[in-house]
């Protein structure tokens, strides 16, 4: 009899079976898929880590979650400075000094701010939509160029019938800065997320192809308490109804150069190009094997949003008010369920970034296990 039975090998069950085990219970990690990491899981092609469930790059202002991550990979100093591709025309991202200086021409901060707010002019009031709130952040070309038909391939819906708040998380400095994210601690694990993971899941008995609801009876019988780390809704067999998500689909392509196109990722923000994004994954590692050698090929993935249908990977959760209304009726149901915990993206139905996923399952083990 296992204390624990973790379903799912992402990173929510990954912390959570390693602090199982560090206090010594005993622990088995099932996951249906062939692989470790959840997400995060990079496959070794031509020695390049590809990330093959979409590009993560690690950051955090969290440092006890970072001075635990770091237990298990060395970071590389990789910064995320995405590069926007409009009609072939190059801005640096996110919004910035030399974007504004690649749009208008602008030298100064202060001549970056009067065009902005030339530009916003247009905008009386409160912003009642992503269209409005755009150009009243960034004025009308930034928007026309950068924005909207980025935004309305990524969301499949005009950006006036999007909420304002999706573009408020966007950085705009008038500083020269392509650094996107805001954040202390930023890097991708040296060796790819794959060895990461299984550095937490050293000396863990793990069961890789076993589906959790395929043989559940006799699963649960094996161990006094279950740690679910996969959808909620799947847990009840969809008896309240199917929570969305929302979906991408990625397009991978080994080149024979060396370099594609020079950055990690490259965002085209036009609206005829049908993807929405290229990623090239060596550049999250500087184009360089595990010697410090020149990769002499490159892989890219074409990252293309699609409409998510049941059966389909669930990527992101759609926090809207229907499904956040169904995901609250599931949480009642699991908190009947005595013998299992709930946890991580599909668990929790919660859009969670690495580090807060890292967070979330430090902190139920710190309530379990003491
Ligand atoms: P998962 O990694 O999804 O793990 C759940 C596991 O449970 C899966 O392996 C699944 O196979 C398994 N499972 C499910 N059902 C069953 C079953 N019935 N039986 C057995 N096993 C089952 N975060 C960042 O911090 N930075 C980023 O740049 C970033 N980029 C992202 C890009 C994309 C496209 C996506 C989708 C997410 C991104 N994230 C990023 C978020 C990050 O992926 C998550 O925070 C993290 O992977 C969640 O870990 P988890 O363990 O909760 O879930
Ligand atoms: N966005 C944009 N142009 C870009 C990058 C982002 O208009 O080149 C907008 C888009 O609406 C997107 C939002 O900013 O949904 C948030 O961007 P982020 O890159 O954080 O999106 P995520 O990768 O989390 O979907």
């Amino acid at each position: 009899m296992y204390d624990y039975l973790v379903v799912g090998a992402g990173l929510y069950g990954a912390v959570f079976a390693h602090e199982a085990k560090k206090a010594g219970k005993s622990v088995l990690v099932i996951d249906k898929r062939p692989n470790i990491a959840g997400n995060v899981y990079t496959e070794d092609v031509e020695g390049i880590h590809v990330h093959k469930y979409g590009a993560h790059i690690f950051h955090t202002n969290n440092t006890k979650v970072w001075n635990y991550i770091t237990q298990f990979a060395v970071f590389n100093r990789f910064t995320n400075s995405p590069v926007a591709n409009y009609k072939g025309e190059l801005f640096s991202l996110p919004f910035n000094m030399y974007t504004f200086n690649k749009m208008w021409g602008v030298v100064t901060p202060e001549e970056a701010a009067a065009k902005i707010a030339e530009q916003r002019k247009e905008i009386t009031g409160e912003p009642q939509n992503l269209e409005e709130q755009a150009i009243s952040l960034v004025g009308r070309d930034i928007y026309e160029k950068l924005i909207k038909g980025y935004t309305e391939k990524q969301w499949g819906r005009d950006c006036k019938d999007l909420p304002a708040f999706i573009i408020k998380r966007l950085p705009v400095r008038l500083t020269f800065d392509n650094n996107y994210f805001n954040a202390l601690y930023q890097g991708i694990p040296v060796g790819g997320y794959t060895q990461m993971v299984a550095n937490m899941l050293n000396g863990i008995e793990v069961r890789l192809n076993t589906d959790y609801f395929e043989h559940k009876a006799e699963l649960d019988a094996l161990a006094e308490k279950v740690v679910y780390t996969g959808p909620i809704d799947a847990f009840f067999d969809f008896r309240l109804g199917t929570l969305e998500y929302r979906s991408v689909r990625f397009e991978n392509e080994l080149l024979d150069i060396p370099n594609y196109q020079g950055n990690a990722a490259v965002n085209y923000t036009d609206r005829e190009t049908p993807w929405t994004r290229i990623i090239e994954h060596k550049w999250f590692e500087f184009g360089k094997d595990a010697d410090g050698n020149d990769l002499p090929k490159t892989v890219i993935s074409r990252e293309y949003s699609s409409e998510w249908k049941p059966g389909d990977e669930p990527y992101y959760p759609v926090n809207d008010e229907k499904n956040s209304a169904l995901y609250a009726k599931y949480k009642t149901l699991a908190e009947q369920e005595s013998k299992v915990i709930f946890g991580g993206r599909l668990g929790e139905y919660k859009y969670y970034d690495m580090d807060a996923v890292i967070a979330s399952a430090l902190e139920m083990s710190e309530k379990l296990l003491g």
